[in-house]
């Protein structure tokens, strides 16, 4: 059994949808990112549809130039082939698919919601914001509003952030079927620079998915809670039709925890040298996502066959 139904799928997309493999260079390629790849190429492949490469380097602190060319000659190397952002041109310089180049894109974004009224600067700082959460905070902390009247002009230092009213986002999970949120209750206004001037993963999916034109949007299910926030953001941005999302499992070790960059056994870099095939590393993200009753090996072109495609 295919662990989706693609009929009702296909037919709310267009003929040929396009979806995107969007990692981010801060550290080397694990099983967990081959996982992603697993559902987004079999899923574009049974679907008839094609693959985005986006590089996701929007936090500058964290990215490097040596982590986006070993993640790029893993993709090689396995057999995964964008249909849009060509490995090539990526290693060949500034792309439009490579956050770090699209700046300009950004200020563009922002000023259309800025000319809304809807922007604020925001110079609020962890601890501010911790305190006025009762020294409860993580990244799923609402912002308590502390800005939103204050006026303060941008700059250095200073975040910009979206107001957001209450409201309820509703959108149909193509595996998780129907899901609501209230991105004003989870988050509260919306961070979209942070105070060194880097844009915020939020807004930077948001406006790379508009101006790429994706339909389709596959990825974990830790970022199921960002669709609302999203949906409004892409909205407010001007999308008149929302991308479909694809929430699916992550992959995680034996004692249930999530696989992280720093896990070195599940390195591809580690299991290349250890002398794993393409075909292998492929068959046992397969497994692990679930889409595969084994780690049997798999072929980069069987990808759609596990989805219920040829
Ligand atoms: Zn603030």
């Amino acid at each position: 059994m295919p662990p989706i139904d693609l009929a009702p799928l296909a037919a709310r997309l267009p003929a040929r949808p396009l979806t995107r493999f969007a990692p981010s260079p801060t550290g080397y390629l694990h099983l967990g990112h081959v996982a992603n790849a697993v559902w987004v190429w079999g899923m574009a492949r049974a679907l008839g549809g094609r693959v985005l490469l986006r590089l996701e380097d929007h936090d500058r602190g964290r990215c490097r130039p040596a982590y986006e060319s070993a993640l790029l000659d893993d993709l090689d190397w396995l057999g995964l082939v964008p249909d849009v952002g060509a490995v090539a041109a990526f290693r060949a310089g500034p792309s439009a698919f490579r956050q770090s180049d699209a700046d300009e894109e950004y200020e563009r974004a922002l000023a259309r919601l800025s000319s809304r009224g809807l922007v604020f600067a925001c110079d609020c700082s962890r601890r501010d914001l911790a305190r006025a959460a009762g020294d409860i905070f993580d990244e799923e902390t609402p912002y308590s509003g502390r800005c939103r009247s204050r006026n303060l002009a941008p700059g250095p230092g200073r975040g910009l952030r979206l107001r957001l009213d209450h409201g309820i986002e509703r959108f149909d999970d193509a595996r998780l079927g129907p899901r609501e949120q209230a991105p004003a209750a989870q988050c509260g206004d919306l961070l979209l620079r942070d105070r060194l001037g880097q844009w915020t993963y939020q807004f930077a999916v948001v406006a790379d998915d508009l101006r790429h034109a994706v339909d389709l949007v596959i990825r974990g299910e830790d970022l199921v809670e960002s669709t609302g926030r999203q949906l409004l953001l892409g909205r407010l941005l001007g999308r008149t039709v929302p991308p479909v999302f694809l929430h699916h499992p992550l992959i995680r070790r034996p004692g249930g925890e999530k696989l992280s960059k720093s896990s070195g056994d599940t390195g591809i870099r580690e299991l290349r040298a250890a002398g794993a095939t393409p075909p292998a590393v492929l068959g046992r993200a397969a497994f692990l996502t679930g889409v595969q009753d084994s780690a049997a090996p798999l072929a980069p072109g069987d990808l759609a066959k596990l989805f219920g495609g040829r």
